[in-house]
């Protein structure tokens, strides 16, 4: 058995808090505003330092078997353990084997269960590689425990084509009860875009977001909320008011949920000539409306969750390219994403804690069947706790990034509060100051429950 003295944690409502003790092995034993009189093998005191439900970041690309020079497991969830991150939940598109059949989460899984230093969840994915799809061998995907099933309608991967919206429909007809999770750009908006643009106006940053206009998730995210009415779907890394005002309108007819990521709550497309490759991803950052709207929907909690698209490669080879056409997309943020949210909207912006527990923990966890068991206090779950010195601030280098991916529009940035300790299942795997505490292998996959 463990303690905690003197946690500060949030009492459910507002910005309400309590001081208490915690008694854990691996699960959560006791919770008490008492002195705990047990003895125990360890005591770790607080004094008074923030803790909250083990950080989930339900959207990664750790690319683990076959982009490893991207990222690999033990790489991405080293990051996410310096991130206060306790659960990764990693997308099916970038590994080889990609995560479309149980054969293949088996291949996937043998590799990575050696490597991952926190826990991990999986999505599958359908592509139309695929076609004809195998209603069978999706089932049995689904029944394995992924989260979800993400489907791109517009892709960049030969590995990982995306499907059509006729396409998407019958998916939708198939598996009336799966959640889907989409990539909503129209690729032919984009196509069109991109083709009025000559080769020169295409590498300058400025024209990225012309390229790959908010017309184009707009016109995704209508077309899925209307062929999907019946469904269950979750938008992935939403960046136009627009769309998400769609979403919003959508919510008490249908079973639909939105998140949005750091860059799209802080930087516009006006930062590109600025930030350059730090700042490319897809879909790209829009403009200082879309950026103020998204900004609301965190304070309202109209976005169900914040999430970061983590995908690094190699800065030198990859990004700092004079062609910005070139230039790979993708921001690894999951070391960077709960210091930046809690800086920046529970200390500056006065966002009530128990908000930004809901966004960055509960919520995915409710979503994607992991809850109580991760994304909660309650006695009997996972020990899992991110705690936050909000005395301690973090200037953000990129060169001490944990990703491949050294570098991040964030890059020079001092937040106001830093991750002092990352416990997953009742062990400390990440302590400031001292780094990783445990080997790769630590980690363990967790399955949907429900
Ligand atoms: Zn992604």
């Amino acid at each position: 058995m463990n303690l905690i003295q003197n946690a500060r944690i949030s009492s459910g409502k507002g910005n309400e808090i309590q001081m208490v003790n915690i008694l854990f092995d691996d699960k959560i034993r006791e919770i008490s505003t008492e002195p705990i009189n047990q003895s125990v093998s360890q005591i770790i005191e607080l004094e008074g330092k923030l803790l909250i439900p083990g950080c989930i970041d339900a959207h990664v690309h750790f690319n683990d078997p076959g982009y490893t020079h991207h990222e690999t497991f033990t790489t991405g969830t080293t990051a996410a353990a310096f991130g206060g991150i306790t659960t990764v939940i990693d997308m099916p598109c970038t590994s080889v084997p990609p995560v479309t059949t149980r054969k293949n989460l088996e291949r996937k899984l043998a590799v990575i269960e050696k490597k991952a230093v926190v826990d991990f969840a999986l999505w599958g994915g359908i592509r139309k590689n695929d076609f004809p799809l195998s209603k069978n061998q999706i089932l049995e995907l689904w029944n394995s425990g992924v989260v979800g099933i993400k489907i791109y309608t517009i892709s960049g991967m030969e590995t990982f084509q995306a499907l059509s919206y006729d396409d998407i429909q019958n998916v939708f007809k198939q598996f009336p009860y799966l959640l889907f999770a989409f990539h909503a750009e129209d690729a032919e908006i984009i196509q069109n875009a991109t083709l009025k643009l000559t080769p020169e106006e295409l590498a300058k940053p400025e024209n990225y977001l012309r390229s790959r206009p908010a017309e184009a998730e707009i016109k995704a995210v209508k077309k899925i909320l209307k062929i999907g009415r019946n469904n269950r779907i979750h938008f992935v890394h939403v960046g136009s008011s627009e769309a998400a005002n769609l979403i919003l309108r959508k919510k008490k007819q249908m079973d639909v949920t939105f998140e949005t990521c750091p860059h799209y709550l802080q930087f516009t497309a006006e930062d590109y000539p600025k930030l350059l490759g730090r700042l490319k991803t897809a879909p790209p950052v829009k403009n200082e409306s879309d950026r103020k709207f998204l900004r609301v929907c965190l304070k309202n909690e109209d976005v169900d969750f914040i999430t970061t698209d983590h995908a690094g490669c190699d800065w030198e080879t990859e990004k700092n390219l004079t062609d910005f056409s070139k230039v790979y997309s993708g921001i690894p943020g999951t070391q960077l994403m709960i210091p930046y949210l809690f800086s920046e909207f529970y200390q500056k912006e006065k966002v009530p804690l128990s908000t930004l527990i809901k966004l960055t923990s509960e919520n995915a966890a409710k979503r994607y069947g992991l809850f109580p068991r991760k994304g909660s206090l309650q006695i009997g779950t996972d020990a899992d706790f991110t705690v936050i010195d909000l005395e301690k601030p973090l200037k953000v280098d990129e060169k001490k990034l944990q990703s491949i991916g050294k570098y991040s529009p964030f890059q020079g940035d001092t937040f106001r509060c830093s991750i002092a300790r990352t416990i997953v299942r009742g062990e400390t795997v990440f302590e400031s100051g001292n780094g990783i505490q445990v080997k790769p292998g630590f980690g363990k996959w967790v399955k949907r429950e429900y």
